[in-house]
């Protein structure tokens, strides 16, 4: 079996709170939320940090942009607003090596970030 956290949690082997999961990628509330609305999407691919994305991922990454703005527009934060970020190499603050773009909303937030 992977080492990979979230690879563990897109086969079912780790519990998460899913939201939202299709054929490219899955989304599911992050375990230590940091705004009312957290959410991590993840490619069902794995792929370590956003240096390892390759030309053939492109439509991959648009598609977590495009399932995230879905998500944001049903829980009501496309007029107030949400950020989307993919924390890359431990500097940045990644910590699982499985890119993951974090959605957070529900509060003003500040920037830049620390
Ligand atoms: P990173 O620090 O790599 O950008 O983000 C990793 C995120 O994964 C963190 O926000 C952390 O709270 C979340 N996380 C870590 N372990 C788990 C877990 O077992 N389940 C869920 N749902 N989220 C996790």
């Amino acid at each position: 079996m992977s080492d990979c956290l979230f690879c563990k949690i897109r086969d079912g082997h780790i519990p998460a709170r899913v939201v939202y999961r299709d054929e490219v990628c899955l989304a599911f509330e992050d375990i230590n939320p940091q705004a009312p609305t957290h959410v991590l999407f993840i490619p069902l691919k794995h792929i370590p940090t956003v240096n390892d994305i390759a030309l053939e991922d492109r439509e991959l990454v648009g598609h977590l942009y495009t399932a995230a703005a879905r998500l944001a527009r049903e829980r009501g934060h496309a007029d107030n607003g949400y950020r989307l970020v993919m924390n890359t190499q431990r500097d940045a603050g990644q910590t699982v090596f499985h890119i993951h773009l974090h959605m957070l909303a529900g509060r003003p937030l500040m920037w830049p970030p620390g």
